[in-house]
């Protein structure tokens, strides 16, 4: 069972041991965070179609790395046993980024992030105090940032106050944050079928924008309940603009899905990991083979 919260650190020196263990993984990187940090990218397989995971778009959601880096641990181990899934990606490529915001879980885990240059500037939105923090390193939470409904947003946010600081500013303008211009970069480059992002919690699945849901996707989001037992919803009030799901549906109107999950409090303990997953493995097995 894992005791420890993943921090930046440790998700590296998990993957380190995940690509020694399985020499099959590519691993590269997408881009750097506002500090600096290298954001990593996991693929596998050698398929023309691209399924992508991301995880902790939020400050308080690093569980959400574990989920991923014990998915990449089953998968490792099942191509490595040239089980099933080594024919399924024969012809798919599964891309997983386990951590888009490394910056937040440093300030979120630690309370402060000596690498950060806007310390002060950090200081004055939070108080010091970051056990609520879901932004980046200046206060931006990524999972508005991006290009769906983005200006429609910035009206939510002027009317509810909404300002730099611990979570919902949306940025100055889409994609103005490192982190997510270089995941939509790599999304343009490398084009992806399917698109699943890890959140927490509550345990429910979000798969429309604005009432729009692209062929195909009602089928897997039902399929994705009826595995993990989580509530299929629509989402409401600020959590309907400018997430990557909302922006990969715009884009390309290909399927794509909010996992919430988990159930409890933010940040979910570290040892919810076990039990959380066991609810999602054949989930996340099962988003490979419905492209
Ligand atoms: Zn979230």
């Amino acid at each position: 069972m894992r005791k420890v919260a993943i921090t930046y650190g440790e998700m590296m020196k998990e993957l380190d041991i995940l690509c020694e263990e399985c020499p099959f993984f590519m691993r590269s990187v997408i881009g750097k965070s506002l500090v600096g940090r290298e954001i990593p990218l996991i693929s596998v397989g050698q398929g023309k179609k691209a399924v992508l995971f991301v995880g902790t778009h939020h400050g308080m959601e690093w569980i959400t790395t574990a989920l991923l880096l014990d998915f990449l641990r089953d998968v490792g181990k099942e191509v490595g046993r040239g089980g099933d899934l080594s024919v399924v990606l024969e012809n798919r490529t599964l891309c997983v980024v386990p951590m888009l915001n490394p910056d937040g879980v440093e300030l979120q885990i630690n309370g402060k992030d000596e690498l950060n240059p806007l310390t002060e500037r950090l200081h004055a939105m939070s108080g010091g105090d970051y056990s609520r923090w879901q932004a980046n390193g200046r206060g931006v939470d990524l999972n508005h940032n991006y290009d769906a409904g983005f200006f429609e947003y910035k009206e939510y946010e002027r009317e509810h106050g909404i300002v730099p600081g611990s979570t919902l500013y949306s940025g100055e303008h889409p994609e103005s944050e490192p982190e997510t211009s270089a995941l939509c970069s790599f999304i343009r480059a490398r084009g992806i079928d399917l698109l699943i992002a890890l959140h927490t919690q509550g345990e429910e699945i979000y798969y429309d924008f604005g009432g729009v849901v692209p062929d195909g996707g009602r089928v897997i989001a039902k399929r994705l309940s009826a595995l993990t037992g989580y509530t299929l919803s629509e989402p409401t009030g600020s959590a309907a603009y400018g997430g990557l799901k909302d922006w990969f549906i715009k884009e390309y109107g290909l399927p794509a899905f909010t996992l919430e999950c988990g159930k409890g409090v933010n940040p979910l303990p570290i040892g919810d990991t076990d039990i959380i997953y066991k609810g999602l493995r054949e989930a996340l097995f099962s988003c490979l083979t419905v492209v």
